[in-house]
């Protein structure tokens, strides 16, 4: 987390919206971050922060936030953009990776040529929070012979552990507010 007035100013953007999708979620919504000017800039200034100036072949954003933020992280990296997306969706040859949900299973997939063996790739969802999703797009990224530099995400909710399944793959993981509980 960034502990600094970024992050004050970024919870403050940061809308909550308790019971949905269902029943005891605490749905944390950046569209209100998105849509604020300021705020957006300097979720993904903060976000690229440390890889300023350094060389990354591409960010990889998980579906469907993930597509906003990392579009604009690799565009500020001068980098390629990789959508990782649920299954079906690419019309290309794919690689799939199955994960497990809160009830039962999903899977999602990225095109088999988005990567070249070696490329630096930095990871980006709008939160991470089991850390289940993200666990899944590292194991495929590193399964195409990505060097996965980074895990960034703009909201960690520390309760629920998720930094830590990254961190064991051997990736850094990034994020810039925490909101307790889940
Ligand atoms: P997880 O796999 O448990 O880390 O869940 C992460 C994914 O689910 C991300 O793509 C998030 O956008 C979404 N998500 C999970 N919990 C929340 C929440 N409380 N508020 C908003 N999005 C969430």
């Amino acid at each position: 987390m960034v502990q600094d007035t970024v992050s004050d100013e970024l919870l403050a953007a940061i809308r909550t919206i308790p019971d949905y999708p269902r029943k005891g979620i605490i749905f944390r919504d950046i569209t209100t971050l998105l849509g604020n000017a300021r705020a957006f800039r300097r979720a993904v200034d903060a976000l690229v922060q440390p890889w300023a100036g350094s060389k990354v072949d591409q960010v990889a954003g998980i579906e469907a936030r993930g597509f906003i933020l990392g579009g604009a992280v690799a565009h500020q990296l001068s980098a390629g953009f990789v959508p990782i997306r649920k299954k079906g969706k690419l019309p290309h040859e794919t690689v799939r990776i199955a994960y497990s949900l809160e009830y039962g299973l999903d899977e999602m997939e990225m095109h088999k040529d988005a990567i070249t063996p070696g490329d630096k790739v930095i990871l980006v969802d709008d939160l991470i929070a089991t850390g289940g999703t993200a666990e899944a797009a590292t194991k495929l990224l590193l399964q195409m012979g990505a060097v996965v530099v980074a895990a960034c995400f703009i909201v960690d909710l520390p309760d629920l552990g998720g930094r830590k399944r990254i961190e064991d793959l051997g990736v850094p993981v990034r994020t810039l507010v925490d909101f307790p509980g889940h």
